[in-house]
């Protein structure tokens, strides 16, 4: 029988995190990954902010650093652009790291702290005993077996299903999804020091990025709000007009297309069930204003892992116990989240005129930080007359 203390379902920068902290706490762990090769395909910008990766016991390299950069340019419709520096920009910004290579390197180091690794094995539903989770039934090259776990972490992503077998509310309305569409362009021209980030209607109810890879390849792509627009097809009818709008970046040739959906949602009501707790986009982690999960993803993945390791040496999985994981990973990321999300609700009704006399005033203001906390500040003490326009409260 295959039986386990801890099973981790997805093989993204969550999942990993998440295993490689049950190892750590000496859980006996396996990782479980439905799709060949572990970090494809990439669906994501690759940008990811520096200061993070210590929290998660990561050292950065050029294994899987692809480029460095020193901030973010904002650039509001009327062309205003404010630079912000790499440390106050935001979760995608200061690194641009090859993602394949990333996910890979996280799981890696999974492996290095003992975790059992199983590729090309998804998990088809949950396994129940005593009234909770405890294990999976897994599916690998058409043979379907069962995996018995003491605690179950679901770390499967946007789509994710373990939250919706375990009966946790996971759906999300259209306002909260962006449907997003990227290119990855060689002979693109414009400054690799910093990352551009474009507001207002280019992307509606989202924006439009720029994110460096080196001196003339960049990831350039956008997210829409699926609220705003017909359907998710037309993100590429916007990422089409950008680029004609911006020839310096559309003459670059395209080597790579992706396409994928982030929630900009509050996080889930509940991420925790008894045997079980959901990390990464599988709760709605993702910074509802940038749309960076990476970060978010591996910080509370992390807790995840350490809960399971103190769940297993107490030999108590129900969801009294895990609740301390529900606790630890908001005490650390939820006020932000909530913020952003509030200010992101707020975004979706400004006009291009509008956003551009924000991005002027927050100019004018000398804001050096993309937080929503720095952004009301300067707001209230430079121009209170648009404090209306934006506070959330
Ligand atoms: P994922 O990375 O999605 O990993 C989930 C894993 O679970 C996958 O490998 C999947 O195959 C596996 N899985 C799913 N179901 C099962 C199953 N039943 N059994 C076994 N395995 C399963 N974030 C940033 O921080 N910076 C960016 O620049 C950025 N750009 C983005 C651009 C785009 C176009 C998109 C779509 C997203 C972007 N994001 C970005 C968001 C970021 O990619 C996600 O937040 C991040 O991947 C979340 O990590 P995760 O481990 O939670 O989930």
């Amino acid at each position: 029988m295959d039986a386990y203390d801890v099973l981790v379902v997805g093989a993204g920068p969550a999942g990993s995190t998440a295993a490689r902290y049950a190892a750590k706490s000496g859980c006996r762990t396996l990782l479980i990954e439905k799709r060949a090769e572990i970090g494809v395909p990439v669906r994501c910008g690759e940008g990811i902010a520096k200061g993070w990766l210590k929290e998660i016991g990561i050292t950065p390299s050029p294994k899987f650093v692809l480029h460095e950069v020193q901030g973010a340019r904002v650039h509001a419709p009327d062309g205003t652009c404010l630079t912000v520096d790499s440390a106050h920009a935001g979760n995608e910004v200061g690194y641009t790291v090859d993602r394949g290579l990333f996910d890979r390197h996280l799981a890696a180091e999974a492996a290095r702290a003992g975790v059992e690794i199983r590729i090309k094995t998804g998990a088809v539903g949950l396994l129940h005993k005593d009234g909770r989770v405890a294990g999976a039934a897994c599916e690998h090259m058409g043979r379907t077996y069962d995996v018995h776990a003491d605690v179950v972490i679901g770390a499967d992503g946007f789509e994710s299903q373990v939250g919706r077998w375990a009966g946790l509310e996971t759906l999300l309305p259209a306002k909260d999804i962006e449907a997003c569409l990227e290119y990855t362009m060689v002979g693109v021209g414009g400054d690799p020091r910093y990352d551009d980030l474009y507001l207002g209607s280019c992307a509606p109810g989202g924006y439009a990025w720029v994110f460096w890879k080196g001196e003339d390849v960049a990831n350039v792509g956008l997210g829409v709000n699926l609220s705003r627009v017909r359907d998710r097809a037309d993100a590429r009818l916007y990422l089409d007009r950008f680029l004609a709008a911006h020839p310096d970046l559309g003459r670059g040739q395209v080597l790579q297309e992706i396409a994928g959906a982030v929630s900009v949602s509050t996080p889930l009501e509940r991420t925790v069930t008894a045997g079980l707790m959901l990390a990464g986009d599988a709760a709605r982690m993702i910074d509802p204003l940038t749309g960076g999960g990476i970060v978010n993803g591996c910080l509370a993945a992390r807790i995840a892992g350490e809960v399971a390791g103190e769940a297993v040496a107490a030999s108590d999985f129900g969801a009294a116990f895990l609740n301390r994981y529900e606790r630890r990973w908001r005490e650390r990321l939820e006020d932000d989240l909530y913020r952003n999300y509030l200010i992101k609700e707020r975004l979706l009704g400004l006009d291009d005129e509008r956003i551009s006399r924000i991005v002027r005033a927050l100019e004018d203001a000398g804001l050096r930080e993309v937080s929503a906390a720095a952004v009301l500040e300067a707001l209230r003490r430079k121009h209170p007359e648009l404090l209306a326009e934006f506070d959330p409260r």
